[in-house]
């Protein structure tokens, strides 16, 4: 017997281990018709599953759980992307320590505990919240049997010559000691003073502006814009720096603005990316005058071994007491950092690894997949154009999968290893084949591979590539992910799997939003917005928590946290508890089967609804718009089924026997239960559990195949409307629900009320009721009369109080005789007033055979019920 009340807590905690045990998020590999593979992200483990995260995996499980439901063979498998600086920095927190400090592979163990443990966390979370994940998938990228594969693809690119090694100038964090992608770095606008120094010229001086004068000693050219009027007339061709005495190029360039400071530039080996394009482009020497700790070098003469900070302000001194420094003023500058420690970085050119990006190549084929929404795929394509050189891929870190390459100090051979070697971490092993050396020195890399290197080979890991099967499942079907890393993750697996399969990886990418706080700021700890799915759990439940996220927002946008939003969906899951309690307290499930011809109004207006329903459901989420899914099974359930439907039908089931009546409520709540599914899973298991031993996971999701009239559409709307206004009536009059009209009376009324008339009488609790096709015969009398204050006041000045009163008093009857053609007659005192009608508000009530009546109007008809 189905209980009175949901209980979540039960219902959370009983599910999850059953729908595992059964199999239900199985993928099955030997069906390869009908399948859909999502390539979810492995998230950074953290340790910390949060809202954000949580909205995400809502949506993944959302469409996991309905493709099911439609049939499809759905593999929703979970990676866990580990490797990288996030940990490594933790790790050093933690333990206090810096990764050279304990041996390579005591630091990679302490990582690879912490990660375990922070697995555990989320793991336990994505359960709590009931995602449908096929466990039996799961990866995790620092084990080697993932980054075995991380391995071949490095070596098949390589052979394929889409991977290369060269000293190059990098992006670099001198606390992390690690060369960065482009993708790595941050801007953040930052105050910093501007230095005009004088640079000597053999006759004079030419001034130039810069916020780093500890880049001096770094300065390989000073360049001018050819258009700047300032400089026609400077003809040498050469210019020392101040304290420093070396000699340097005067260049021209266009791309030298000439609004910053004097319009000069001092151009270094690297103060920024216009400096590497242009030691690129004039063939400038290099000068490297900070070193992997971001310390200067030996070129900096005594200020060696200074760090930055440290260095400029002794060098800002020194120029100022040889009076080079003409002024200093503030500007505001966008400075790069790490996207980890939020150090600035610096640009220091060091041999490091190469992947070959050909945007226009990967631009293309970003065009064959199906970008939602669409205008997210601007956002990959602004960024590829923004991409100064090739992607580094190596780091000077420890926890990361090994770069499979040997150099032989000799003859200076770069050897990379097979791909049947991995996995293999060169600096335990020697390489199989050798140079050509008598006597090799070998020496192993020590670096490791950015983390997106792992990751962005995800969509060919789950299929199994490099297995030859893997085509049978390559492309996949979906890739769900956040927008801000479409420039990372969606980028790289874009690029990976055209150089490897000359593929698109998926054929549709989803993109969803972040999430702000309750105040519509992001969320964060120190703002006191922040929420924790595991806190919405406990206030509430997993599956309102879904709700919210499946009605918060479209996908792409970022949506808002609330929890308005979240109790509401508390009370629609309960109300749908109501109407199943209530069905099943009538209705024997095992007894519906076939549709039963001669369907009352009532059903088919509801069966019509229910297919409609159906119809914009299915369609929502084909179209990804859970919010528009939900929203529609709300207004089906609330307004049609249970504030209308039900209520029309209660007479018929308390009466026994009326199959028409237990066939329509049981296929409507069964359909809402059905289709809430995806949304909320806890919720829909428990319920199905009380009329159906198969799982629900395992049913079908409704199809529309219900009875579906317009005509009956509109009939059923008219009587639903005929009975709420009853309804309201009784309440505004202060009338309980249930208690009788002795007698009521509907006019006007269209053929068809007739065959419903049992439908309202029994509803609206009638004890009398009258349905007719004619009009009603209503008279209108006059029962009061108020006067206009602002025309008697004028008009009989101080007796206009008393007229007033006089009149507020009269009866019926008195009101009709005194009332004349175009004034009213009022004998006050002996006197007789004519009192103009438009200074007077007449009060009518209808009649009916004598009586007073009150008329509800509902559309065309009249429904009479006399006092
Ligand atoms: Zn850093
Ligand atoms: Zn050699």
């Amino acid at each position: 017997m189905i209980p009175k009340e949901y209980d979540s807590e039960v219902a959370e905690l009983k599910w999850y281990d059953e729908w595992e045990e059964a199999g239900v998020y199985e993928f099955n590999p030997d069906e390869k018709d009908n399948v859909f593979v999502i390539d979810t992200p492995p998230p950074y483990p953290t340790g910390n599953f949060h809202v954000g995260n949580a909205l995400n995996w809502c949506y993944i499980d959302f469409i996991a759980r309905y493709k099911r439901m439609k049939g499809f063979n759905v593999m929703f498998p979970q990676g866990w992307d580990c490797h990288g600086l996030p940990t490594e920095v933790k790790v050093e927190e933690n333990k206090e320590i810096t990764k050279s400090e304990v041996p390579r592979s005591n630091f990679r163990d302490y990582c690879e505990k912490f990660t375990t443990e922070n697995i555990k966390e989320m793991k336990s979370t994505m359960k709590d919240l009931g995602f449908g994940i096929d466990w039996s998938m799961e990866y995790i990228t620092m084990d080697p049997d993932y980054w075995k594969n991380t391995q071949k693809s490095f070596v098949k690119m390589y052979k394929k010559g889409d991977i290369y090694r060269k000293e190059h100038p990098v992006n670099w964090c001198p606390r992390c000691e690690t060369a960065i992608a482009y993708a790595e770095v941050e801007y953040e606008s930052r105050k910093s003073k501007l230095n005009y120094i004088d640079f000597i010229l053999e006759e004079g001086n030419i001034q130039i502006a810069t916020t780093r004068p500890e880049l001096l000693p770094a300065c390989v050219a000073v360049a001018y814009n050819p258009n700047d009027e300032r400089y026609d007339d400077l003809d040498a061709e050469k210019v020392e720096i101040p304290i420093f005495g070396h000699k340097v190029d005067i260049i021209e360039d266009e791309n030298v603005d000439p609004d910053f400071g004097t319009g000069a530039v001092m151009v270094c080996t690297f103060g920024d990316k216009q400096d590497v394009s242009w030691w690129r482009e004039f063939n400038l020497p290099l000068r490297k005058t900070i070193d992997e700790k971001g310390r200067l070098t030996e070129l900096a003469g005594e200020y060696a071994e200074l760090e930055i900070e440290d260095a400029r302000k002794r060098i800002i001194e020194h120029l100022k007491e040889e009076n080079y420094i003409e002024k200093q003023c503030e500007i505001d500058q966008n400075v790069g950092l790490c996207w980890r420690c939020d150090t600035p970085i610096e640009i220091i050119s060091e041999k490091q690894w190469f992947v070959k990006v050909d945007e226009e190549e990967i631009l293309n084929k970003s065009k064959e997949i199906e970008w939602i929404p669409e205008h997210m795929y601007n956002r990959l394509e602004n960024w590829a154009h923004k991409m100064e050189w090739d992607w580094c891929i190596s780091r000077q870190r420890v926890f990361g999968t090994p770069i499979p390459v040997w150099y032989c100090n000799n003859c200076g051979e770069t050897i990379v290893a097979d791909e049947e070697e991995a996995p293999i971490i060169p600096t335990k092993k020697k390489p199989k084949t050798k140079c050509d050396c008598k006597d090799p020195d070998i020496i192993p890399e020590k670096d490791v591979l950015d983390t997106w290197m792992d990751s962005s080979i995800s969509p060919l890991y789950i299929t199994g590539w490099p297995n030859e099967s893997f085509e049978d499942l390559y492309p996949v079907q979906l890739r769900p992910q956040g927008h801000d890393i479409i420039r990372t993750w969606a980028f790289y697996t874009i690029l990976r799997s055209l150089s490897l399969t000359g593929q698109k990886p998926w054929d549709s990418i989803l993109i969803n939003g972040m999430v702000f706080g309750e105040d519509g700021n992001k969320m964060s700890k120190s703002l006191g917005n922040f929420v924790d799915p595991e806190e919405a759990i406990k206030k509430e439940s997993a599956d309102s928590f879904r709700l919210w996220a499946a009605i918060g927002g479209i996908p792409g946008s970022d949506i808002q946290f609330r929890w308005k939003d979240v109790r509401a969906s508390t009370k629609f899951l309960r109300k749908i508890w109501n109407v199943l309690r209530f069905t099943l307290l009538n209705i024997d499930p095992d007894q519906i089967g076939k549709e039963p011809a001669d369907l009352k109004v009532i059903d088919k207006w509801l069966l019509s609804k229910l297919n409609m329903t159906i119809k914009d459901v299915n369609k929502s989420f084909e179209e990804y718009r859970f919010d528009n899914a939900v929203k529609k099974i709300r207004e089906f359930l609330w307004e049609d089924l249970a504030d209308n439907y039900l209520e029309m039908v209660k007479w018929r089931l308390y009466r026994g026997e009326d199959y028409k009546a237990k066939y329509t409520l049981f296929k409507a709540i069964d359909s809402v239960i059905r289709m809430v599914s995806p949304f909320a899973p806890f919720f829909a298991e428990e319920a199905n559990s009380y009329y159906s031993d198969e799982l629900i996971h395992n049913k079908k999701f409704p199809e529309p195949i219900f009875y579906e009239d317009q005509e009956y559409i509109e009939k059923g709307e008219l009587l639903t409307e005929i009975v709420s206004s009853l309804r309201n009536y009784k309440s505004e009059k202060g009338i309980p629900l249930n208690e009788e009209i002795k007698k009521l009376g509907i006019y006007d009324a269209p053929e068809f009320i007739k065959s419903s008339f049992e439908d309202i009488k029994n509803t609206v609790w009638a004890d009398e009721m009258e349905v007719s096709t004619d009009a009603p015969d209503i008279s209108r009398k006059i029962v009061g009369v108020e006067p206009d204050m602002s025309i008697l006041g004028p008009e009989y000045k101080n007796e206009s109080a008393i007229i007033a009163k006089k009149l507020e008093n009269m009866e019926s009857e008195e009101i009709n005789e005194n009332l004349r053609e175009k004034h009213f007659n009022l004998e006050l005192n002996d006197r007789t007033y004519k009192i103009p009608l438009t200074a007077l508000d007449f009060k009518e009530k209808p009649f009916s055979e004598g009586k007073e009546v009150d008329i509800i109007e509902v559309e065309e008809l009249m429904v009479v019920i006399p006092k």
